[in-house]
């Protein structure tokens, strides 16, 4: 059970376990419990064999992508171009995710580690971590630690000795929610607009200065040590055989305890709700929880007994995405709830696309009239037609989730959408 005064708990303390006691793990802390130890043995080994460990683990990108990891680092060491570049994804925006921040805030050097370790598996020299600028507190955390890793000798020239070199540059988004697409990210960090890109081609091949780039989340990264110093083989007996690993889930909204959650993947809904979140609060019932942030789809009670992996969610038809679960209890007017996602994808939209600039104007309009009681007999309608267009013809990822939790909510609860003459 979680300590009331933390904000971290769950089943298992793998990723988390330097997490929740209200201050930053320092390097000899990190040390001491067996940090950089992974970085030690790497360093006597191929940048193949760090790849092939970390393949064989099954890791998948926590952003929300769930790319496999050892892929796309293949595809960066394989690629030609010099130089490349490793970069951390700290641009944490999603609405009620805030795992990376905790990470960044508790343990800023296992996610170090992690980064070091995917430029030596790649052959970058050069890495950027870029944290959401709202994000103060994990920035100046994350500067010191990668002053402590420089000053150790775990960055910077000939690493531990070895031919090794690498060196990390902070880097602050200014508060676009689109910044934590790869792409745009990449443009932002070259000092442009943070407009996403066409893809292909790909970051693997044309990345950060159109050169080959490996991307990864910060909760990705931190699973790195823990792969290279347990192996993969015992790696892969936590979570199940399709979702190896541990998983960091961000419950929040309704719930007694609020919290990020680390369980191994193959839990319950239930499990994580009632056991570990402490159930909903003092007198209240459960009405839904929203799956996967403002881009995600709504579960009911029939859902509570669905396993958390990667092909159960799927079959659910719930966004894992980047872990985020949003509870409501049967107060809640979930028209109120899209209304607010519905402004936020309207705001954040960049504008590069007319799916997504004028969709998500549109749809906040509807969803506007529909919570102000002035909602016509064809909006409904309208919402579904917004979200196809959107989801199919949009450039990026922002545009074709944007629909999503309208879309779902549609589904689940189709009388909410209905004028009340209508
Ligand atoms: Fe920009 Fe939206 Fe188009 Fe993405 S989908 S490029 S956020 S306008």
């Amino acid at each position: 059970m979680r300590p009331p005064h933390s904000v971290v708990g769950g089943d298992i303390a793998l990723l988390t376990a330097n997490c929740g006691r209200g201050r930053t793990t320092t390097l000899a802390e990190y040390e001491f419990g067996g940090g950089y130890a992974a970085l030690h043995t790497a360093l006597e080994t191929s940048p193949q064999a760090v790849i092939d460990e970390v393949k064989a683990s099954g890791l998948v990108g926590r952003g929300g992508a769930a790319f496999p990891t050892g892929v796309k680092w293949e595809g960066a060491f394989k690629a030609l171009g010099q130089p490349k570049y490793v970069v951390c994804n700290a641009d944490e925006a999603e609405p009620g995710t805030f795992k990376d921040r905790v990470l960044m805030e508790d343990d800023p050097h296992r996610i170090l580690e992690g980064l070091i370790l995917s430029a030596y598996a790649v052959g970058a020299s050069k890495g950027y971590f870029y944290i959401r600028g709202e994000y103060q507190t994990p920035y100046r955390i994350v500067q010191g630690a990668v002053e402590e890793a420089r000053a150790a000798g775990y960055l910077g020239e000939n690493i531990l000795g070895s031919d090794f070199s690498f060196d990390v540059e902070l880097r602050r988004g200014a508060g676009a929610y689109i910044c934590g697409e790869e792409t745009a990210l990449f443009e932002s960090i070259e000092g442009k607009r943070g407009f996403p890109r066409v893809k292909p081609p790909f970051p693997t091949t044309h990345g950060l200065f159109g050169k080959p780039t490996a991307i990864n989340n910060v909760e990705t990264l931190a699973n790195v040590p823990l792969i290279l110093q347990m192996g993969a083989a015992e790696y892969r007996t936590i979570g199940t055989e399709k979702s190896p690993g541990p998983k960091l889930f961000c419950l929040s909204g309704d719930v007694a305890w609020p919290g990020l959650y680390e369980v191994p993947f193959g839990v319950t809904f239930r499990h994580v709700l009632n056991d570990l979140a402490g159930g909903m609060r003092p007198g209240q019932a459960f009405k839904a929880a929203l799956f996967g942030g403002a881009a995600g789809a709504f579960a009911t009670e029939s859902e509570l007994d669905t396993r958390l992996t990667f092909e159960d969610l799927r079959t659910a038809g719930l966004p894992l995405g980047s872990g985020v679960i949003t509870v409501f209890d049967e107060t809640r007017d979930l028209r109120e709830v899209l209304l607010r996602l519905t402004h936020f994808f309207a705001e954040e939209s960049c504008g590069k696309c007319y799916p997504c600039q004028i969709g998500s104007q549109r749809q906040f309009e509807i969803m506007n009239r529909i919570t102000d009681g002035g909602s016509q007999p064809e909006d409904r309608q309208r919402l579904l037609d917004l979200g196809v267009t959107m989801t199919d013809s949009s450039l990026c990822g922002l545009g074709q989730t944007a629909g999503m939790a309208v879309m779902s909510a549609i589904r689940r609860w189709p009388e909410l959408f209905t004028p009340v003459n209508g």
